[in-house]
């Protein structure tokens, strides 16, 4: 588990701007799969040697909003909870506005580490003056900057790794670690309780329950488990618990850590577009993840079957077609034990090696079942594949053309690949070098 660095301010001070020129061009391979959701929240950094994920609240904030406010408050506050360390920016032409005193009264109100980035200092000599009113804030870590130019960045993550160096990260306990994902009333915590067997987290449907990401240990089949609780999503207020941003991240810290996502649905509100986002995180962090459509017990049968269910789902969320689906009821205690069953399997498969003859004979038999087509006149062959890795599985391929490999050929490799040695549950990704 990598610390978070969260970007903050009012809009236009120039987060959005810190946070791509921070971030490089770093591009993700997965991030081109269709139906993953494009816009980034985070991403991770590395500076001095030290690592960390860097989030970008900004992205977030409608721009011609009436509730500008609410939403500034929010984001604070969610960066308050989440993060290890705070970027505060404001802009360094503009001078304090109400805006800017409004979040640095949330911010002090803990004792995170802030560092306070005055953008907009394009010109170090001739603006330094403007930086000073800024101390007014109460921050005493002050950065002049310019996100733009690319000016003085290196100190202001200096300072930010120097706070970074007083962060402890708890102890991780031992066992097959899996994150409980799902948006607020998913059946989350219910289904920790079940499979615990007791009362060890406090279920509640009331309004202003809080409580922190839990991990509880659990023995089955003499295999240790480490159940992440993401429950800590906090039902503060109906804002907060609209707040996707909120409960992405939260999912995001816990999958992280897990070996494997458990994806729990509210199988009486249906799919929705959080879940896809927090699907779409764990497909991303190449973990391998098992679908539960809870609350089976309070589905109209007559109204849906698991059938149809499926296809639904397949539907929505395309690109996790490897991952399998369980029906369950948390409340009862119905198929909650597949779930532990089936993640020992799938942690198997996430994590195994498949030698390279065997990988090169499936190869073969499918490029004489389905050659790669011409384009652009060129004959596309592929040579050789090995596996370079496990958990996640990585494949790399040597082609002449790697450029020229349409997506929807790797999906025919992917799919015979999966044919041939499974990989049940576990996402499987390809990277397609050019034969040297
Ligand atoms: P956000 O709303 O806080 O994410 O702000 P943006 O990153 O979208 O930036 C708002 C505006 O400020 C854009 O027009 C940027 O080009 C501009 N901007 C950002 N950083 C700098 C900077 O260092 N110097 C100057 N002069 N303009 C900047
Ligand atoms: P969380 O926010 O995801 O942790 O969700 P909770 O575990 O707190 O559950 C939210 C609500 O859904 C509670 O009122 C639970 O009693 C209810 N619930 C959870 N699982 C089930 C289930 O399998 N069936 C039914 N009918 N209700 C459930």
């Amino acid at each position: 588990m990598k610390p978070i660095v969260a970007i903050v301010g009012r809009p236009n001070v120039g987060k959005s701007t810190l946070f791509n020129r921070l971030i490089g061009d770093k591009i993700s391979i997965v991030a081109d799969t269709p139906g993953v959701t494009r816009d980034r929240l985070y991403r991770e950094c590395e500076w001095t040697g030290k690592e960390f994920m860097l989030v970008d609240t900004g992205g977030l904030e409608p721009r011609n909003s009436d509730f500008i406010m609410e939403n500034i408050k929010k984001q604070a506050e969610v960066a308050m909870n989440e993060a290890h360390v705070i970027i505060f920016v404001v802009d360094g032409r503009a001078g304090i506005t109400a805006l800017d005193e409004e979040i640095a009264t949330i911010l002090r109100k803990k004792n995170k580490p802030i560092v306070l980035a005055v953008n907009k200092i394009d010109n170090y000599i001739s603006q330094l003056e403007d930086t000073y009113e800024f101390y007014g804030l109460g921050f005493e870590k002050l950065v002049p900057v310019s996100a733009e130019h690319n000016t003085n960045l290196g100190d202001m993550l200096d300072a930010v790794v120097e706070d970074l160096e007083h962060i402890n990260l708890p102890e991780e306990e031992e066992g097959l670690k899996l994150a409980i994902i799902g948006k607020p009333n998913a059946g989350k915590s219910s289904l920790v309780n079940t499979l615990v067997g007791e009362e060890r987290t406090i279920v509640s449907s009331l309004a202003g329950t809080t409580r922190d990401a839990i991990d509880t240990p659990l023995v089955f089949n003499n295999q240790n488990f480490v159940l992440i609780d993401t429950a800590g999503i906090r039902r503060k207020s109906k804002i907060e618990e609209d707040l996707e941003y909120y409960s992405v991240l939260r999912a995001l810290k816990s999958i992280k850590r897990a070996d494997l996502c458990v994806l729990m649905i509210d199988g009486v509100e249906g799919i929705s577009e959080q879940d896809k986002r927090i699907a779409g995180v764990a497909h991303e962090e190449q973990k391998p993840i098992i679908i539960c459509v809870n609350k089976w017990d309070a589905v109209d049968k007559s109204e849906i079957n698991k059938k149809t269910y499926r296809q639904i789902l397949e539907s929505h969320l395309p690109f996790l077609s490897y991952a399998p689906i369980l029906f369950i009821s948390a409340k009862n205690g119905e198929k909650v034990l597949d779930i532990l069953t089936l993640s020992i399997n799938i942690y198997e498969e996430y994590t195994k090696r498949i030698t390279t003859g065997l990988l090169n004979t499936v190869l073969n038999e499918a490029l004489i079942l389905n050659p790669p087509p011409t384009r652009k006149g060129h004959a596309i062959k592929i040579n050789f594949v090995t596996q370079i890795s496990t958990a996640p599985p990585k494949f790399v391929l040597f082609c002449n053309y790697p450029e020229l490999l349409h997506f929807s050929y790797m999906r025919y490799l992917e799919n015979k690949f999966r044919e041939a040695f499974g990989f049940e549950g576990s996402p499987i990704s390809f990277i397609v070098n050019k034969k040297g």
